[in-house]
């Protein structure tokens, strides 16, 4: 098991498969893009797959989330979805994704036994679209949610972040829109974790606004609040249900006392934070002949040492030098 020294368990593994991405989301990364890692830093297809069944054979994970970077761009992923959901015991399988080259794989995700997709999606306009991404590629990332309906990847979620003057006045027409295509739309609160460091709180929508501009639109009870575990949206239903809606405050309503994930980057560092300061780096040791004891070994140590909290409010916090894409959002 990997259990921290606050007694709370890693169940939930994201593992970022790529740092790169063909999008350049304005809270994620500058419109340039980053100094991606040399092919030779990320792990290979088997790396991934070996660290993958270490943690579902011999540490607990039940839940494998594949992430990026734009996940869709490593073109093992179907394999890697594959060679996954053949483990035993079988974990949960999804995927992150911006949705763009989705309409061509959904089927074949599906077929190599994908559960579940979220797919990011911030606006409903193109102009919009195309400056905050920098890239005019809606419709992509629309066929892309279309097919994983299609293909039965449910529930198909969405994930929006809102930003101030850019795209917050969308609250409400993106629910309306999701609610119709029968999609689980969730709002995230925008985190400090973009490679510019402009985060600021004043700028940050939070999760208190959500709740208020949706309000003024549609009749919001909370769901399954003692359900709620470990998840880290409070879900909502709209208008009575069964439709719901989730709002992830990450930053104004933490949930790290519940938290159960763990990470892995596409340079094979294990992170027990999003906001981890350290990392541990099973590449290094795998690639100088440890055996699978050994690596889980490493692995359980790096989870003991996790902090209580994520610490955004602590007047020390500093923003982890990796930024999201880098980490696996
Ligand atoms: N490329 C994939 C995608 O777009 O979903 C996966 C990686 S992306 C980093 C994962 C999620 O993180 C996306 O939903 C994105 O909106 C979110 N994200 C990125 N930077 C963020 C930030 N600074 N605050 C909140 N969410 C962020």
């Amino acid at each position: 098991m990997l259990r921290d020294s606050f007694g709370r368990v890693a169940t939930d593994l994201r593992v970022s498969l790529t740092d790169k991405c063909n999008l350049r989301c304005t809270y994620c990364m500058p419109p340039e893009g980053l100094d991606w890692l040399p092919n030779a830093q990320l792990l290979t297809a088997d790396e991934i797959v070996r660290l993958v069944t270490i943690g579902v054979e011999r540490l607990g994970i039940t839940e494998v989330r594949y992430t990026g970077g734009e996940p869709l761009l490593r073109r093992e992923l179907t394999d890697i979805v594959a060679r996954t959901t053949a483990l035993r015991p079988r974990p949960q399988v999804s995927l992150t994704t911006n949705g763009i080259g989705l309409a061509r794989t959904a089927d074949a995700l599906a077929a190599a036994g994908l559960d579940r997709v979220n797919v990011s999606l911030d606006t409903l306009d193109r102009d919009t679209f195309k400056r905050l991404a920098h890239r005019d590629r809606l419709p992509d990332v629309l066929d892309g949610l279309a097919a994983a309906h299609r293909a039965g990847l449910r529930p198909v979620k969405v994930n929006a972040v809102l930003m101030r003057e850019i795209n917050q006045h969308e609250a409400v027409p993106l629910l309306r829109w999701c609610l119709e295509q029968g999609y689980e739309l969730r709002f995230i609160e925008q985190m400090p974790l973009d490679a510019q460091h402009g985060w600021s709180r004043d700028a940050m929508v939070t999760a208190d606004e959500i709740l208020a501009l949706l309000s003024a639109s549609f009749d919001l009870t909370p769901d399954d609040l003692e359900e709620r575990g470990s998840a880290p949206a409070e879900r909502f239903l709209v208008d009575g249900g069964p439709a719901r809606v989730g709002v992830i405050g990450s930053v104004t309503r933490p949930f790290c006392g519940a938290c159960d994930r763990v990470r892995l980057t596409a340079d094979g560092q294990i992170r027990n934070c999003l906001f981890a300061r350290e990392e541990s780096d099973l590449k290094a040791a795998m690639r100088a002949g440890a055996t699978d004891d050994e690596l889980a070994d490493r692995w359980r140590a790096a989870v003991a040492g996790k902090r209580p909290g994520h610490g955004i409010d602590d007047p020390t916090f500093l923003q982890p030098a990796r930024p999201m894409s880098a980490i696996g959002g």
